[in-house]
């Protein structure tokens, strides 16, 4: 699994994704997400596409 955001200018900063995997979103110094970790295991793939669809901006995108 990989993982995107993109395009990510259009991150509304909510943080809706960083509460659901953090292991896979962190909220940078602006203030906008950004995807630490874009090849996660697959256990983590339930709280991903759980951030996917919770995100307003739907810009999470997962490649299989
Ligand atoms: S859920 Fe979407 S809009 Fe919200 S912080 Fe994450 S990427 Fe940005």
């Amino acid at each position: 699994m990989k993982v995107k955001i993109e395009p990510r200018d259009e991150c509304m900063g909510d943080g809706i994704c960083s509460d659901e995997c953090p292991q896979v979103f962190e909220m940078d110094d602006e203030g906008l997400a950004i995807v630490t970790n874009a090849e996660p295991d697959e256990s983590l793939r339930e709280a991903v596409e759980s951030a996917a669809e919770e995100c307003p901006a739907e810009i999470i995108i997962i490649e299989d």
